[in-house]
């Protein structure tokens, strides 16, 4: 990003005008359009275990609070996985917490089974792990890894991941990439801490990564968190912050379709779950083309309590795809059909 594209970005950034900032949406979503197409690709998001060895001050589901734990079965993730190819998704993104009872052969078997029996793409999302277990993942069918860095400010990275450094994160993340994974990252928007110019620092980040997929969703203060609890100690001076809200997600999703423009961006559900009804047509509008509906078990997805009120959280699995079908035929888009590789991404009509 050169000196006056990062001005440029942060002049977007902290724009209030209405007017103006129209033109940044219709430049994103033909951008979006051009590049990538009207196909939303469809990812059937399974959370298989809220167990997590780390302390993210900011996460509901932190090792130092204590809550009901779960793991899924392979079975059980099978079942979602199969579900997930009966409803026509293309991939399944195996979220959790960094939990050491996932093993390499727990994983191993999951990735195994998952594709034997359904053919889908399988995106694992399971936190910082080491690169043998990684490799042989890859090795046995794992198609892409997403590890979002959260933020680019070494500092406020250092303060709210408690022994953890942005360092090992991004040598992780060109580890992945070197293993053969499509490679996915992102940030939260407006954690306390956060400033304009580390937004930029992010931005820039997403392409220098070169990044397949890029998620971006506001951090929403969970009350049971050292984060949620005592945001005040960590925010900066007002106009310093940057603001946990829908506008700034959305310009952060826009920017991001310039500055990358093919690459998968998603319509999150913390984005949804703070602009509840209308969250993920707003990204679609301004540069997201994924879909990620959450087909974990009822009784589990309440108790992967992340952020509090997680939109959806209540819908049916069929209700969800519904609603997901309905929003996309009022847009014109285009429900994908296939595993919605990056290298796949074509401005084609189908998908
Ligand atoms: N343990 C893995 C994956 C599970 S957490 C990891 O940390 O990478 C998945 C994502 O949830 C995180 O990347 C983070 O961006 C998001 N998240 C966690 N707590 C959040 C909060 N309070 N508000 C918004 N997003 C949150
Ligand atoms: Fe664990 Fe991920 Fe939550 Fe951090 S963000 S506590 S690593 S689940």
């Amino acid at each position: 990003m050169s000196e006056l594209d990062r001005r440029e970005i942060l002049d977007w950034l902290r724009e209030k005008g209405e007017s103006r900032l129209d033109l940044l949406w219709q430049r994103a979503d033909t951008v979006r359009r051009e590049r990538v197409g009207d196909v939303v690709h469809l990812r059937a998001l399974i959370e298989v275990s809220n167990h997590c060895r780390r302390n993210c001050l900011y996460c509901g589901i932190r090792a130092g609070r204590r809550i009901q734990r779960y793991r899924m079965s392979d079975s059980e993730v099978l079942g979602c996985a199969r579900q997930a190819a009966r409803l026509g998704y293309g991939t399944v993104v195996l979220q959790a917490g960094e939990d050491d009872g996932l093993s390499t052969e727990v994983v191993a078997l999951m990735v195994r089974r998952i594709k034997a029996e359904t053919g889908l793409a399988v995106t694992l999302s399971l936190g910082e792990r080491n690169a043998d277990e990684l490799a042989v993942w890859h090795k046995v069918g794992a198609d892409r890894y997403l590890l979002k860095h959260e933020t680019s400010d070494v500092r406020l990275y250092r303060r709210i991941r408690p022994g953890c450094e942005l360092t090992d994160r991004l040598h992780l993340l060109r580890l992945l990439r070197e293993l053969g994974y499509e490679l996915g990252s992102g940030i939260m928007v407006g954690i306390p801490g956060q400033s304009w110019e580390s937004v930029c620092d992010d931005i820039a980040l997403f392409r220098d990564l070169d990044l397949d997929m890029v998620g971006i969703g506001p951090f929403i203060a969970h009350p049971d968190t050292p984060l949620g609890r005592n945001a005040h100690r960590l925010a900066l001076v007002a106009e310093k912050q940057v603001p946990a809200t829908d506008l700034l997600t959305l310009k952060v999703v826009a920017l991001t379709r310039l500055v990358c423009p093919t690459a998968n961006i998603p319509a999150t559900t913390a984005l949804a779950t703070i602009s509840p009804g209308s969250g993920r047509q707003s990204a679609l509008s301004c540069g997201a083309n994924v879909w990620m509906p959450d087909l974990t078990p009822q009784e589990y997805r309440q108790l992967y309590d992340i952020y509090p009120g997680k939109a959806g959280g209540q819908l049916t699995v069929e209700e969800q795809h519904e609603r997901l079908l309905e929003v996309l035929e009022g847009m014109s888009r285009i429900p994908g059909a296939g595993p919605g590789s990056r290298r796949d991404s074509r401005p084609a009509s189908a998908g």
